[in-house]
């Protein structure tokens, strides 16, 4: 069996792994590349292999940078199957085509300013495009095997967001296992990750490699940002991903709420994408740790807001208040426009939760930046920026050791991607120390035999 690299070296995007076993090909996840544009121009590259030589796709879950460029892909003249979960393909329908009339907007913007090298400028892939791809997914139940030519392959639930999974992938004689983006011990909404017993090969991510999340009760940490902007008369705005951080905000939230922890001021959860990702949340429930009352309160206890008017509306709206909105690295979306409305005034508040990619507005405010540039203009930022950190979907490095802490036996190497350099060495020094294995960290193209 041979394993290539493709992407997520040196960087947590572009997530794509090739694994060849005689004539079969199979690329596990197709993300994009996301963030600075150094990284984002990277999809504009042919893939490294031909794309009609690839037998299956097979993915480890829906986010962009795992799932994005599939649609490309199948562009490029990849004709097979997409394996993934059932939720991961329900996940993937309301993200794909979003993700194709954003490349379509930004192909527009860039023909309209006239700031593309190429013209005219055109997107990635379209909607359509997304659309179509979507005809090629293959839902397949955790723990089911199935066949790729001469390899057998499974999902294990990974506990990241709903339908996430690590993958294994066989051949007669060795077993590599993906870890993909792996999940927590103590989420409050998602299980889990499940164990693995063992397996020859492990390519495993390492986003908070050099990172530990505070120890701190995130409803805490919540209610005190909340009752404290709430007493001021401001609103509290929560930058989310609309699949997970969206959801655990909004069952928190909720929680807060009910117990009296925080007054009871109107919730807005302000992103169709997030709506409808709320409801897949809510139909695959054994997946999560949520009962079906606490799926019910967290539906019925928040507005929806789904028109772009509404949206704007909401922004003109003085009194005190909760805003979950898109996107969750202030990238885009329709946070910007109720940053640009309460980020002025220094009783409101703007909570950032989870991974900031370099590059993003999510990443400058945590650095300290208090100007952003919205709209094209320079917009001063008085507001109180908070960052929960503890409410990331991914595990950090002494939770990651403590899972691989349960394997029966060590693999014989595990490689580690999906995370900036220094953090993959960072954890690469604390695996080879903590648990004596062997560990490596590939570069963008290496490929390795995995005999
Ligand atoms: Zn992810």
């Amino acid at each position: 069996m041979k394993l290539q690299f493709f992407g997520a070296t040196g960087t947590v995007t572009g997530s794509r792994y090739l694994v060849t076993e005689g004539k079969t090909r199979v690329l596990v996840d197709c993300g994009l590349f996301q963030g600075v544009k150094a990284l984002r121009l990277r999809n504009w590259t042919p893939f490294p292999v031909r794309a009609s030589d690839i037998d299956a796709v097979v993915l480890t879950h829906a986010h962009l940078d795992h799932s994005g460029y599939l649609p490309r892909l199948i562009h490029e003249g990849f004709a097979g199957p997409v394996y993934c979960t059932p939720a991961t393909r329900e996940l993937a329908e309301i993200l794909l085509p979003d993700s194709g009339k954003l490349q379509e907007e930004d192909a527009e913007r860039a023909n309209r300013y006239g700031y593309s090298k190429h013209h005219p400028a055109e997107p990635l892939y379209t909607e359509r495009q997304a659309e179509r791809a979507l005809q090629a997914f293959e839902p397949v139940d955790f723990h089911d095997a199935f066949a790729i030519g001469a390899l057998r392959v499974h999902f294990t639930p990974a506990g990241h967001i709903l339908g996430a999974a690590c993958v294994h992938v066989e051949n007669a004689a060795r077993r590599l296992c993906f870890s993909g983006d792996l999940g927590r011990p103590n989420d409050p909404a998602m299980r889990p990750p499940e164990p693995i017993s063992r397996c020859d090969y492990l390519v495993l991510e390492s986003t908070y490699g050099d990172r530990r999340h505070e120890a701190a009760d995130v409803g805490e940490q919540l209610a005190g940002i909340v009752n404290d902007t709430v007493a001021h008369g401001g609103t509290v705005l929560l930058p989310a991903f609309a699949v997970g951080r969206a959801q655990t905000l909004l069952h928190l939230l909720t929680q807060l709420r009910a117990s009296k922890r925080i007054p009871a001021v109107p919730f807005y959860l302000d992103s169709p994408m997030a709506i409808d990702v709320t409801h897949v949340f809510c139909r695959y429930r054994p997946q999560h740790r949520l009962s079906e009352a606490e799926c019910r309160a967290l539906c019925s206890g928040v507005t929806y807001v789904h028109t772009g008017q509404d949206s704007e509306a909401l922004s003109a709206d003085p009194h005190p208040k909760i805003i979950i909105a898109g996107a969750g690295m202030l990238t885009g979306g329709r946070i910007l426009h109720h940053l640009k409305a309460f980020g002025g005034d220094r009783r409101n508040a703007l909570v950032i939760c989870g991974y900031q990619a370099e590059g993003t507005r999510g990443h400058a405010l945590v650095q300290g930046a208090r100007t952003l540039k919205l709209y094209g203009e320079y917009v001063p930022v008085n507001c109180r920026i908070a960052v929960i950190d503890s409410l990331s979907a991914h595990a950090d490095y002494v939770e990651i050791g403590d899972w691989l802490a349960q394997f029966a036996e060590a693999p014989r190497r595990v490689f580690l991607t999906h995370g900036e350099p220094l953090a993959a060495d960072s954890q690469r020094r604390y695996l080879e120390e903590r648990l004596r294995w062997n560990v490596a960290v590939p570069a963008m193209g290496d490929e390795v035999m995995l005999d």
